[in-house]
């Protein structure tokens, strides 16, 4: 797809011969006649009219979008039930096997309660709260999270604060008793599974070598039939150079019509390549997706949803993610990270139990500036890019990763371009 750029408007060709404008700054769009498509291409080749129409759109503010500012107040915390895992995922940024290196295999739920007593006491009333479980895998300790979430739930009984939990799981371990402790929980659950049973068993085997995908798929199963009482069941992927079939892995999750699946890339050094593949293959599922079921369809892939609903709701960010502002993540000695992704790097620690430390403060400032995105068009779609995608490719969280830019104003102009289509067809 052909993208252009004039000051603050971005042009793309949506079809054949039709244009479409977007503003980066108020995020909004307009239909460009082929004389402002030729001048964003070559200023020397515009009209004076052209340019003029330009300049003067690109200056124009609005008073419509709404900026969204992340306090540096821990409204979520991810707790690592587990450090140990029932799969052995060739990728697995966990330490190879889970673990993150640590030697303590489990939560101890009285350090984690205290922990989130501690951040629950600090927010203000009638806030929500929400807590994160996560691992390894942290469905091999159910019976912690079950009495983690019964002591919070006593804790904040009548103090004008909700809290809402969520797990993200290989969905391998989800008995009829665990689908129930969750749906009690009304969690939302994110389940790890890379596509077919062909794609996914070669990523993602159990520890003994055998294959995981007749397990999670049983567990999705499970799931489906409290369904009801669950606040959502997405799927999350990850792609990379050990797989590449994104758009036979979006075929074959659609079939479960969860409620969302993310098609996530994992970056490594000189990944150039893989990077692009991923872009024209991500291109191919939009088409897909909004060829099957329009702007709906898309709004179910997190990679579009993201775009989509800013530019919906004209809703501007500054951050990627809350991370070390709203987010903390604990691991199973109670140490705190602003990311799970740094765990087990002793420079990376941010706190111990309720002792919060000043390295924190590495976090604290929008990303936007932080990683000195002021030029970038999709600067207010994007919020200023992953710190652990800029440490993996730069050995600097605050590097930023420059393949990751390219994916992300890809997909950000494959979403206009679909939002765009889908306003065409509501007037037409
Ligand atoms: S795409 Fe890259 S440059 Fe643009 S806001 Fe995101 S991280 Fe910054
Ligand atoms: S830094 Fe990246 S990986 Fe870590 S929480 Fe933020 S978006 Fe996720």
């Amino acid at each position: 797809m052909k993208v252009r750029r004039y000051k603050n408007i971005i042009a793309l060709e949506s079809d054949p011969g039709r244009y479409i404008g977007f503003h980066s700054n108020s995020f909004e769009m307009a239909e460009l006649d082929f004389d402002a498509w030729r001048a964003m291409g070559n200023v020397a080749l515009a009209t004076h009219e052209a340019l003029g129409e330009l300049d003067e759109w690109s200056q124009e503010e609005s008073s419509e979008v709404v900026d969204i500012d992340l306090p540096n107040t821990v409204q979520a915390l991810s707790l690592n039930i587990a450090q140990v895992c029932n799969l052995h995922c060739t990728y697995c940024a966990a330490g190879g096997d889970g673990t993150y290196g640590s030697k303590t295999p489990k939560v101890d739920v009285s350090r984690a309660t205290e922990q989130i007593r501690y951040f629950i006491d600090k927010l203000p009333e009638g806030e929500t709260f929400a807590l994160k479980f996560f691992g390894g895998e942290p469905l091999l300790y159910p019976g912690a999270i079950r009495d983690i979430f019964r002591y919070t739930e006593l804790y904040t009984a009548g103090s004008g604060k909700k809290v809402v939990y969520s797990i993200t799981t290989n969905g391998t371990l989800i008995t009829p008793k665990v689908a129930e402790l969750m749906a009690e929980m009304n969690m939302t659950v994110v389940i790890s599974i890379d596509g077919s049973a062909e794609a996914n068993d070669r990523a993602r085997p159990t520890t003994k070598k055998g294959p995981s995908t007749p397990l999670t798929l049983k567990g999705i199963e499970e799931l489906l039939k409290v369904r009801d009482r669950l606040s959502s069941i997405s799927t999350n992927s990850v792609f990379g150079s050990h797989n590449m079939d994104i758009l036979g892995a979006y075929h074959f999750l659609k079939q479960f019509n969860l409620d969302s699946m993310g098609l996530n890339y994992a970056p490594e050094k000189n990944d150039e390549k893989l990077s692009e593949q991923y872009c024209e293959q991500m291109a191919l599922v939009a088409e897909a997706a909004y060829a099957e079921g329009g702007l709906e369809a898309l709004l179910k892939i997190t990679q579009f949803s993201r775009p989509l609903k800013n530019i919906a709701h004209q809703v501007r960010t500054e951050n990627h993610c809350g991370a070390g502002k709203t987010l903390l993540e604990a691991d199973t000695e109670g140490k705190l990270y602003a990311c799970n992704w740094f765990m087990g790097d002793q420079k990376e620690v941010v706190g111990q139990d309720t002792d919060i430390f000043d390295d924190i403060k590495s976090w604290q400032n929008p990303l936007i500036e932080i990683h000195g995105c002021q030029t970038c068009w999709a600067k207010y779609l994007c919020g200023g890019g992953c710190a652990f995608m800029n440490k993996v490719k730069n050995d600097d969280k605050h590097v930023k990763d420059v393949e990751f830019c390219v994916r992300t104003r890809t997909l950000y102009a494959l979403g206009i371009k679909y939002y765009a289509k889908s306003l065409e067809n509501e007037l037409n």
